[in-house]
């Protein structure tokens, strides 16, 4: 199914139509551990990309679109069942495309894989509406109701960051609502979504909802995909840079998106916080997932008072961390995800040097055992020193690095937070729950933590505020985007 008989090396091909499809030309897939080729990609052409649509067209027109609420249901909540059975086959192939270490892709990334079918299949068995009772000048009235109606064929595309878990985000809602969809997973992490096609198969998902599509974005599948005329509405997560292009393809036709993009997030560490608890969050703010998290904390800024200790106590965190293969347990950081990736994330490491950081500490590559040396390597890396308007201070880096600053006034540190074209997310460290929620009301993000990072409950809008996103997903948010409200009026 996805390693060809007779070839070395797997295979990653295309889902449409309920089949696994291979194409004329491949590209390939290297390991962020090694750097080794360890797979071919099969690259949907135009036709092939055509093909995933017209089939998604289908199905929406055909059984899926017939089918009651309980019985999709019912299905998606095979679907959980069918991860949860693969747990094992999904948590390979994630650490395998990504790097990231088992112990945090076995407590995050695949069982959200399956919570994000759960938490959608619960949210439409149900959904509220509105009745109207309306007078009518002859007197016999009518009544008015709404009911919401699949938005139709939805394109998805996903980052490499969080694969399975960003990419059934979006497909957990769209099938939850009835709608049909074609995905293209990034260019860097296929697997996971290629692994879906047997288990959409296997709960009984009818040929045509759930396609797949391999390759890039520009000339390419992605492209392909976002300006198809068949697709009537299309969700994407990824940079900003990006999704703006893909807004240009949705004006077509005059279609619908749903935005997720990018963050330069800022954590907000007042002097009366619990100092362990901000530490320890802001560690993993900024380097789980080796920092490749849109929600990450790249500008930190601490009040005045305990500016010194923080510093101290993060680089010593920090320096702490246990950098190496995704299988060893005590893993808490592996490599980036490409090649590409790590120059991008290292020309910045070059860049803060230039623009007059101080390295606290990290700012290169680690010394790696043999067998690991041909991997995408890098320091957790912390600086201060920058001022507000280098670079490094206003565009996302996307790796495991922040700087530190310090503050001095409540309103001084709302000012610096919202000084960003981005607004995702911020997180803020205090005892003073009154000021907690003023701040929190003030910094124009998408999501306010306030004594925590990155505690989710999927039933809450999630978006980005400024240049971050466009639109809320999550709970009865999604249900704005991946369905059509329909007023019915009868007079009686
Ligand atoms: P990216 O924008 O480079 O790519 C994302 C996807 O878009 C890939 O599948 C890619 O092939 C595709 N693509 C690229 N150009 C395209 C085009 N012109 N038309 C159609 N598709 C195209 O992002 P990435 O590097 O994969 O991911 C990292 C970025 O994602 C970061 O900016 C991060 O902040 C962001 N992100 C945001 C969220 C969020 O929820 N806001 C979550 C995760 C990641």
């Amino acid at each position: 199914m996805h390693t060809a008989k007779g070839s070395a090396l797997k295979q990653v091909h295309n889902f449409i139509a309920g089949d696994y499809v291979a194409s004329d030309r491949t590209f390939k897939k290297y390991s962020p551990i090694t750097g080794e080729h360890i797979a071919d990609i099969h690259e949907a052409d135009k036709a092939q990309v055509d093909a995933a649509v017209r089939a998604a067209q289908a199905a929406l027109n055909g059984p899926w679109g017939q089918m009651s609420v309980q019985a999709r249901v019912a299905i998606l909540e095979k679907l959980v069942d069918g991860i949860t059975r693969r747990f094992d086959a999904f948590l390979t192939a994630e650490c395998e495309d990504t790097g990231k270490p088992y112990a945090l892709a076995r407590s995050l990334d695949i069982p959200r894989g399956a919570a994000n079918f759960k938490v959608f299949a619960d949210l439409v068995k149900d959904v509220p509406g509105e009745y109207f009772e309306t007078a009518t000048p002859d007197g016999r009235g009518a009544i008015n109701y709404s009911v919401r109606a699949p938005v139709g064929v939805v394109g998805v595309i996903c980052p490499w960051n969080l694969p399975l878990l960003l990419l059934t985000w979006k497909v957990g809602p769209a099938l939850a609502c009835g709608n049909t969809v074609v995905v293209k997973p990034s260019e860097v992490t296929p697997q996971t979504a290629a692994l879906l096609g047997d288990v959409m198969n296997e709960a009984g998902v009818p040929p045509g909802v759930f396609n797949v599509i391999h390759g890039f974005g520009p000339g390419s599948a992605g492209e392909f995909l976002t300006t198809h005329p068949g697709v009537d509405a299309i969700t994407f997560t990824g940079e900003t840079k990006t999704g703006a292009a893909i807004m240009q393809a949705a004006a077509i036709g005059a279609r619908p998106v749903s935005l997720e993009m990018g963050g330069k997030n800022a954590g907000l560490i007042f002097a009366d916080c619990d100092f362990d608890a901000a530490v320890e969050g802001t560690l993993r703010s900024a380097f789980a997932n080796s920092g490749q998290v849109c929600l990450g904390t790249e500008r930190v800024y601490v009040e005045r008072p305990i500016f010194d200790r923080f510093v101290a106590a993060l680089k010593s965190a920090a320096e702490a961390m246990h950098i190496g293969a995704p299988q060893d347990e005590a893993t808490q950081m592996g490599p980036l995800v490409s090649q590409e990736h790590h120059a991008k994330v290292l020309s910045y490491f070059k860049l803060a040097r230039d623009e007059g950081a101080t390295v606290v500490t990290g700012g290169g590559v680690p010394e790696m055992p043999t067998a690991l040396k041909g991997g995408y390597w890098i320091q957790p890396t912390i600086w201060t020193g920058l001022p507000e308007d280098a670079r490094v201070m206003k565009e996302e880096i996307f790796g495991p690095c922040c700087h530190i600053a310090s503050f001095d006034t409540e309103e001084e540190a709302i000012a610096l937070a919202n000084d960003t074209h981005y607004g995702l997310s911020t997180a803020i460290w205090t005892r003073d729950l009154a000021r907690a929620h003023r701040v929190a009301r003030q910094v124009r993000v998408g999501i306010a933590w306030v004594n925590a990072w990155y505690l989710r409950d999927l039933r809450t809008p999630f978006g980005g505020a400024k240049q971050s996103g466009i639109g809320r997903e999550g709970g009865v948010h999604s249900l704005e985007f991946y369905t059509e409200l329909k007023n019915i009026c009868i007079k009686l």
